[in-house]
């Protein structure tokens, strides 16, 4: 099965990047051509059921990409260079992952019930979208975040509690929309057209408290603490300012009086 990303959000709109590509061809182990079949969505058949698939080709029109989606919103007529980039570095993604059935822009909470999260604090309500869940055969599951910025995207932001959305994310799709058990999450970095280096699976954390965290479980207990101690913040009145790695920024509005700041 082949299977491209069916849509992506930019801008005010979305671009469905499965039009864009054309030819798909696919050989057995052999090199004999098989049977390729349109299915519905994003997706082409190869060959039938259980025949080894020894290689797949398909070109993509970028030429007709950039015109569409240059013209697609007035938004995509400012950023020209980006959003080529764009669709470039989704393609180059899916080339790593075709064997993978992608879900894309999975909601949660959005209506009805919330994603809930046990906490120190108590049980915290969350809802969202998540750009990308990928499902292999065993039913494990990676989850995808695309970032067009790439600050803040290394292991020390998700130790550190800058960088919680992934984990949130990966919590919400196993817990709450049942796709499967979490085994991977990631940052897609756009511009670079590469992932982070902040993987779930990757976390080997031990915080100053002695407390070991590791592993996407190990960054489900990290964030659910790094939530807890924000929101008990948070109704405590505990706003007191940190300035930021490199300084802080010129524009910042509350540069003449932060510095007094007192906890209550
Ligand atoms: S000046 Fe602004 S950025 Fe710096 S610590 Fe105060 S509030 Fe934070």
């Amino acid at each position: 099965m082949l299977v491209m990303p069916r849509a992506i959000p930019m801008g005010y709109g979305q671009q469905p990047y499965d039009r864009f590509v054309i030819d798909v061809e696919g050989e057995d182990d052999g090199g004999r051509p098989v049977v390729v079949a349109r299915e519905d969505g994003p997706r082409w058949r190869l060959g039938a059921e259980g025949q080894a698939l020894g290689r797949i080709r398909y070109r993509v029109d970028v030429a007709r990409m950039e015109r569409e989606i240059q013209s697609a919103s007035d938004s995509s007529r400012a950023r020209l260079g980006y959003l080529s980039l764009l669709g470039y570095s989704v393609f180059a993604f899916i080339e790593g992952a075709e064997d993978r059935p992608a879900r894309l822009e999975a909601q949660f909470g959005m209506e009805g019930d919330p994603l809930r999260l046990e906490t120190e604090a108590g049980e915290i309500l969350l809802h969202g979208v998540i750009d990308r869940v990928d499902v292999d055969a065993l039913g494990q599951l990676r989850v995808i975040d695309y970032k067009t910025g790439s600050s803040r995207l290394e292991m020390r932001d998700l130790e550190e509690g800058r960088r919680l959305q992934i984990t949130v994310y990966g919590l919400a799709a196993e817990g709450m929309l049942k796709l499967g058990r979490l085994t991977e999450g990631v940052y897609w970095k756009i511009r670079q057209a590469g992932p982070s280096a902040l993987k779930l699976e990757a976390l080997n954390y031990v915080s100053e408290a002695g407390k070991h965290y590791a592993g996407v479980n190990g960054a489900a207990d990290l964030v659910r603490d790094y939530i807890g101690n924000y929101v008990a913040g948070i109704r405590e009145g505990d706003f007191r300012p940190r300035p930021p790695e490199g300084g802080c920024p010129a524009y910042c509005p509350a540069r003449l009086f932060c510095w007094r700041y007192q906890p209550a």
